[in-house]
This record gives C-alpha cells, sequence and structure tokens, in this order.
C-alpha cells in the first residue's frame, strides 16, 4: 500500500501497471522516467523487471581486454583516449604482439578478448584479419570479441567491400561477436557537436544490424552525461528497441558514464551516481527486448555497480585487464578485480554470481552452482 502511494507520488501508477503486464513503454513514459525526482520508484520498477527475467542471478565473466591502437582521426571531444596520427604517444601492437598480451595471461582462466582500439588510418585491411587469427592461434578456446561498429565503418571503407563480405572475411579469421561502442548518443546536434568526423546514429545502426544479419551479436551502449538531454536519450533507446525488434542481434545494453577529464570538455561536471543509477534503470525500462543490462564497474565505479545490481543491472563486467581507455583519465581506478574481488562484491550486494561466457551460456561450474542453489 505504502509503494503504491510512493508511485501514485511519483506519477508512475500508470507505468507501474504497465511494467506488472508485460506492455511496452512509449517514449513519452521515458521521458517520464527521466523527469521523475524519485530515483527509488525508478529503481522499484526496474528491479521488477530484472528479477522477473533472471531472479537474483548476476552474470560476469572472465575477460581480457586488449587496446591495439590509441592512434585515432576522429577527435571526438570527450575522449580522452587517443592521439592523433604521428603522435609520440601513438602506438600500434603488431599482430605478434597482440598475441603476446594474449598469451600473458595464459595462467589466468578468461572465456572472452575484448579488443577495441582508435580509428587509425594507416592500418590496412590485411592488419585486422591478422590481428584476428594471432589472438586465435594464442588462445583458440577464447570468444573474440572485437572492434565497434566505427572500426567497421573503418575496416569497410580500406576493404572497398559490402559489409556483409566484410563480416564473413573478419568472421573467418575468428570475430564471433562485437562490443557495443561508438554509439554515443542518437542525436544530429550531439553529433555535430561533440564527434562529427565519425558514423552517427544510422550508420552506427546500419552496421549494427548487418552484423547481426551476418551471424555476429553485438552490444549497445549509450554515452551520458554530457551534453546530451532526455529527449535525445529517450530517441536514443528507442531506436535501438526498434532494431533489435528487427534483428534480436542485440545481447546486452550498457550505459557508459562520461568522464570528462582530460578531454575536450574537461569544463563539464560529469554525471554523478544518481544519474548513472537512473540511466540503469530507464534502460531496463525501456528496453523490453533486450535480455541482459550491464554495469561497467570501471566507468561507474564498482561501488555504484553494486547498487545497480538492484536498479536494473544482471550484469557486471568483468575481471578487466589492461583497459586502456580510462586509464589516461583515472590513473587511480582500478584497472583489475579479481574473480574472488567480484563474487564478494556480487554476494554483498544480495545478488548470486554466475560466471557466463560471451553468448551468456553458463560455463560448467557455473551450470552446477545454479542447479544447486535451485535444488
Ligand atoms: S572515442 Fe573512439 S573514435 Fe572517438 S576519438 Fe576516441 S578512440 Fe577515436
Amino acid at each position: 500500500m505504502i509503494l503504491e502511494e510512493q508511485l501514485d507520488r511519483a506519477g508512475l501508477a500508470d507505468v507501474h501497471a504497465k511494467v506488472v503486464s508485460g506492455q511496452r513503454l512509449s517514449a513519452d513514459d521515458g521521458l517520464r522516467l527521466y523527469a521523475c525526482p524519485d530515483l527509488a520508484a525508478l529503481g522499484y520498477l526496474a528491479n521488477l523487471v530484472r528479477e522477473a527475467r533472471h531472479g537474483d542471478t548476476t552474470y560476469y565473466v572472465r575477460n581480457q581486454h586488449i587496446n591495439y591502437t590509441n592512434v585515432c582521426n576522429k577527435l571526438c571531444k570527450f575522449c580522452s583516449f587517443y592521439v592523433k596520427p604521428n603522435h609520440e604517444r601513438g602506438y600500434v601492437l603488431t599482430p605478434a604482439q597482440v598475441a603476446d598480451r594474449v598469451r600473458s595471461y595464459a595462467e589466468v582462466p578468461i572465456t572472452e578478448i575484448h579488443m577495441v582500439g582508435g580509428v587509425n588510418p594507416k592500418l590496412p585491411y590485411q592488419y585486422y584479419l591478422d590481428v584476428l587469427q594471432a589472438m586465435k592461434q594464442a588462445r583458440p578456446e577464447a570468444h573474440l570479441k572485437a572492434f565497434t561498429m566505427v572500426e567497421i565503418a573503418q575496416i569497410q571503407r580500406i576493404a572497398k567491400k559490402s559489409l556483409a563480405e566484410v563480416f564473413a572475411d573478419l568472421r573467418a579469421a575468428g570475430l564471433e561477436s562485437i562490443p557495443g561502442g561508438g554509439a554515443e548518443v542518437f542525436s544530429k546536434r550531439v553529433h555535430e557537436d561533440l564527434f562529427w568526423t565519425k558514423a552517427d546514429s544510422e550508420d552506427w545502426l546500419e552496421i549494427a544490424a548487418a552484423a547481426h544479419r551476418s551471424g555476429l551479436p553485438s552490444n549497445a551502449t549509450m554515452l551520458y552525461g554530457h551534453v546530451e538531454n532526455i529527449e535525445e536519450k529517450v530517441y536514443h533507446l528507442t531506436r535501438l528497441r526498434e532494431v533489435q525488434d528487427e534483428t534480436g542481434g542485440f545481447l546486452t545494453y550498457i550505459p557508459l558514464s562520461f568522464h570528462p577529464e582530460r578531454t575536450e570538455i574537461d569544463h563539464l561536471p560529469g554525471p554523478t551516481g544518481q544519474l548513472d543509477l537512473r540511466e540503469i534503470a530507464i534502460g531496463r525500462l525501456m528496453l523490453d527486448n533486450f535480455p541482459h543490462i550491464k554495469t561497467f564497474w570501471i566507468m561507474n565505479t564498482i561501488d555504484i555497480s553494486q547498487v545497480a545490481l538492484w536498479y536494473g543491472a544482471n550484469d557486471i563486467d568483468g575481471t578487466i585487464m589492461d583497459y586502456e581507455i580510462t586509464r589516461t583519465s583515472f590513473e587511480a581506478t582500478q584497472q583489475r578485480l579479481t574473480q574472488k574481488d567480484l563474487l564478494d562484491r556480487i554476494v554483498e550486494a544480495g545478488r548470486m554470481p554466475v560466471e557466463r561466457d560471451s553468448l551468456y551460456r553458463l560455463v560448467p561450474q557455473a551450470t552446477a552452482l545454479v542447479s544447486e542453489a535451485a535444488g
């Protein structure tokens, strides 16, 4: 009764009714969720969806992140990772060096290698194929997730082939899925202001849909907490939902918290923990056809991520190694959690950790754990 009064006071009684009956929320509902000051009410609604789908289960994956180059000609104003071509701090890992990085974690039982980088105009098409083959040779059992839609746009440009042909080549070289980065916010205004030289929303969605049709699942992201407004965020979520209706190829939605440090827009304050939780909750509520919502702890902290497990998130990434993208912007951030650290944090938050692979299949020991809990 008290809860119903709270939802009523928050103006969300009708949204609650839709959530309980499994009805899709409208764009107008999305705007109201963003405008609602009662974060606890949003969390309650998102948690209803999270628990109906996944109960207490919180997935995690043991993965290794590799950033093969920091050279990029896209000049995104929110990026602290890249350097321009010919910059003294620029680097490119050769396929052999990437393979060495993979082998350096041979004793760690990872199931996934996650590799992304800048848009480096000097790299030829063959480089991307060679680097995938080198990783696969170094660790054949690990799933290769690599190259954002933005990098794919560059790879296609230099390949001078159709997207379907490029995806066929990349798959033959070992690629198995695509990460969700590079989407930023689907807005012409923000694109023109912050990342005008790189793929826009329609490019990003077209490449994602083509990947899905080629048999490559992907994730999807939204970068928030800079200059975007709530209309743009609702548009972003509804466009993702539309493409997912068509292809069913998105595995996970990952809201990404903007970090202004050492970017061109470092005068902006950046998001608060309140906004981090709000984005997780609204993502869970609006993306009714996305199986999973992930909290990326390295960007919104492990502490916020623990709370996010009650605000709609059912997945927490990951046991990250050598993640360069944010290392330059906040060096004090812990770059790695051991499996035990991660499990302890999930359990402390009152959820059940379950190890998955990249396609959300349980790894063998996790299957045993879930059966035990169920039985
Ligand atoms: S966000 Fe990606 S595309 Fe943009 S500058 Fe950074 S590395 Fe380049």
